[in-house]
């Protein structure tokens, strides 16, 4: 780290590339016995790097945006035919951009969407291949600003409705009904509900046959969350357990399983080190000032997140009770509050872990403040994957 530090300066996102491959491996391997495909959720990592190394290993991508369907393009094109696209608002330039390149599948959101689906198809006279995103209205245990899978969410459509718009698609030309899709939500620490939700997928898909319309597909989203407060987390039992409680619902199912992990591919495989600008006393408390800060990291502030901080050189001493905080003029510019950590003087390294998901990609410029540079570790070898952004990235959109 403190190579790297010294190369690249602070603050720094860093990436183990084997971390990555290893828990696509777990997920591959997990589902081996059937036709599945992996589609890594762009949204939790979408640098171009992290993009092709994936891609090579055989994942698929599950997007969120023309942006993002523009990455894949741009890091490995050949992996666009295995692009499924989700979201509540896709666009009509989206929507064409997404058919002319080729995609695997539209995640249709909406009775609407799967109209105005349908006429973009027509007029480029591409078929479109579609799953319905439904909503199984189960209850996952999680954060509620990233739980999704209830009635009362804005995503996906009302199990219940789905079955009469698949009928409804099946005498349109331009429409193929590809599959069926859910995502509950996020950061979901048990299995269980992904197998709940799984049953009632194949209960609808068992109408849907009845009615003489067989899917290929069934794409059971993302969400499979980690520990973000131990150290000794078991990814492969976790895979185990997740793969189980999908296998044991599909019971019967013959098609192609569909699953897009995000955070539990790359989370921890990130950290965010950066330096501690000042150690300030106020009354009681001890604040770590450091150069990183709520825009380069927003999960503490965001969703009450929690990230384990360690030194990157320790000092012997009694550990201390401290706040670790950004420079951002924001009281909610915080990573840590009330934490024990050991020694640390003005000029250290700390190591924020677990923060290759929603960490990057959730950065802004806020208080104008120049976006981390990123680095992946290949083995002995590390190299830059995004450089630290400038004075001059920043003003070139204005117009004064
Ligand atoms: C965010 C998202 C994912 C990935 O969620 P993780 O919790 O990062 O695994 C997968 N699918 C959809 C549709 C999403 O919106």
């Amino acid at each position: 780290m403190e190579a790297l530090v010294r190369k690249f300066g602070t603050p720094l996102y860093v990436y183990s590339a084997d971390q990555i491959l290893e828990r696509l491996t777990l997920f591959q391997q997990a589902l081996a016995h059937r036709a599945h495909l992996v589609c890594y959720a762009v949204k939790a990592n979408s640098a171009l790097a992290i993009l092709r190394l994936l891609a090579a290993r055989g994942a698929g991508f599950d997007i969120v945006s023309g942006g993002e369907l523009e990455r894949v393009l741009a890091a490995a094109p050949d992996a666009v035919s295995r692009v499924v696209y989700s979201g509540v608002g896709k666009t009509v330039a989206e929507i064409d951009l997404a058919l002319r390149s080729g995609i695997l599948a539209f995640n249709v959101e909406s009775e609407a969407e799967l109209d105005l689906l349908a006429a973009r198809a027509a007029k480029l006279r591409t078929p479109a291949r579609f799953a319905l995103r439904v909503n199984p209205d189960v209850f996952a245990e999680t954060h509620p600003y990233i739980s999704t899978g209830l009635r009362q969410h804005k995503f996906g459509i009302d199990i219940r409705k789905a079955l009469a718009l698949y009928r409804g698609a099946a005498g349109n030309r331009w429409l193929q009904a590809y599959g069926v899709s859910f995502h509950i939500g996020s950061q979901i620490r048990s299995a269980e509900p992904f197998g709940a939700a799984m049953q009632r997928v194949g209960k609808l898909l068992a109408q849907l046959r009845r009615s003489g319309i067989e899917l290929q597909a069934i794409d059971a989203g993302g969400g499979l969350g980690i520990d973000y407060h131990s150290e000794h987390f078991d990814a492969p039992a976790k895979v185990a357990e997740y793969a189980a409680a999908l296998n044991q619902a599909l019971d019967g199912f013959a098609g192609r399983l569909l699953i897009e992990p995000g955070r539990f591919l790359v989370a921890q495989a990130g950290a965010l080190v950066a330096r501690v600008l000042q150690v300030k006393r106020s009354g009681s408390k001890t604040f770590l000032i450091t150069d990183a800060a709520m825009n380069d990291l927003i999960r503490p502030a965001l969703y009450q997140a929690h990230h384990e901080i360690v030194p990157v050189q320790t000092r012997a001493g009694k550990p201390r009770i401290v706040d670790v905080v950004g420079p951002v003029c924001e009281t909610g510019d915080f990573f840590a509050r009330d934490r024990k950590l050991p020694p640390i003087e003005p000029g250290d390294l700390l190591a924020l872990l677990d923060a290759g998901a929603y960490g990057m990609a959730q950065s802004s410029n806020y208080n104008t403040r120049l976006r981390p540079a990123e680095v992946l570790v290949e083995g002995a070898r590390a190299r830059l994957i995004r450089r630290r952004e400038t004075m001059a990235d920043l003003l070139a959109p204005e117009i004064l």
